[in-house]
């Protein structure tokens, strides 16, 4: 596949919070099938060096666009939009990683694959992993779960750990702040736990929905009854993202919502350490 003329938007990023938007517009939408079947072009919001919290040890980050949920505190709501990704054909994908393929050792780190939501373009992230794994750099697949019947038993070996994100436990309330049901998150989150793949969790403590009465306690004895996962993040909600909604034209309900104290945070910690999970 041709490279696309958008090639002159950097794709490295300084992080995910830059505003990117319609970097994929001119693809054709035959061509946009043709790269979610094949694998062979994917849309990226950008790549990123130097994380240390998208997995174990320094990360490469590619931010997927593209999401199929509208959580109301998302913090990145122009990756919703596949065409606001830069169109990246898998060779150059591969190249940028490639790249990175020693200093990422030496770091002990890897490639993670986050979003938007990585499974959207399914095919690119298999084929993105596979290469990575040949090239002998650690795999993390972020991702809310729900495509992950997508990935078949043996495509799931090619992300050596998975980062799920659990939004909340009682389904309505799910509901209202993803636009998604629950129950395909929870089904992949068995489905790795039946697998014996390694888990790390993450929990956003978003104040009015997260963090009231049940939500982190359903999700910690959930997590906990697993078995597989090795950690789980509390991840307190900020305001980094609340200008994109802004320029995106976007109604943002939280607008005024303060970050949660850090009070909610220890005692969102203490509930899931007391299930017997690692909690940070
Ligand atoms: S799943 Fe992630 S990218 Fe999608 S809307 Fe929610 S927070 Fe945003």
């Amino acid at each position: 596949m041709p490279e696309p003329a958008q090639a002159e938007t950097p794709l490295a990023a300084k992080s995910p919070y830059e505003l990117r938007v319609d970097l994929g517009k001119g693809v054709p939408d035959a061509d946009v099938r043709t790269a979610l079947k094949t694998g062979e072009m994917g849309f990226l919001h950008s790549f990123t060096t130097g994380s240390t919290v998208d997995g174990p040890g320094v990360r490469l980050v590619a931010w997927t666009a593209g999401c199929m949920w509208r959580c109301v505190y998302c913090h990145n709501p122009d990756t919703w939009t596949m065409t606001n990704g830069i169109p990246v054909t898998l060779a150059r994908a591969k190249e940028e990683l490639s790249k990175y393929r020693q200093g990422l050792r030496v770091m002990k780190g890897g490639f993670t694959l986050s979003g938007g939501e990585a499974l959207m373009q399914d095919r690119f992230a298999v084929k993105l992993f596979t290469a990575a794994k040949q090239m002998g750099i650690h795999t993390a697949l972020d991702t809310n779960g729900y495509y992950g019947e997508r990935l078949s038993d043996a495509e799931l070996e090619q992300a050596d750990l998975v980062i799920l994100d659990i939004k909340g436990w009682n389904p309505a309330r799910h509901k209202e702040l993803t636009g998604m049901e629950i129950g395909p998150s929870l089904a992949f989150a068995r489905r790795l736990a039946e697998r014996r793949r390694p888990v790390w969790l993450r929990f956003v403590l978003v104040p009015g929905w997260s963090d009231q009465p049940g939500e982190a306690e359903g999700v910690a004895g959930f997590a906990a009854g697993l078995g597989n996962v090795e950690r789980v993040d509390v991840l307190p909600f900020h305001q980094m993202g609340r200008f994109k909604w802004k320029q995106l034209g976007l109604e943002y309900k939280l607008q005024d919502t303060e970050p949660p104290s850090q009070e909610a945070v220890d005692e969102t910690l203490a509930l899931f350490r007391a299930a017997g999970l690692a909690a940070y």
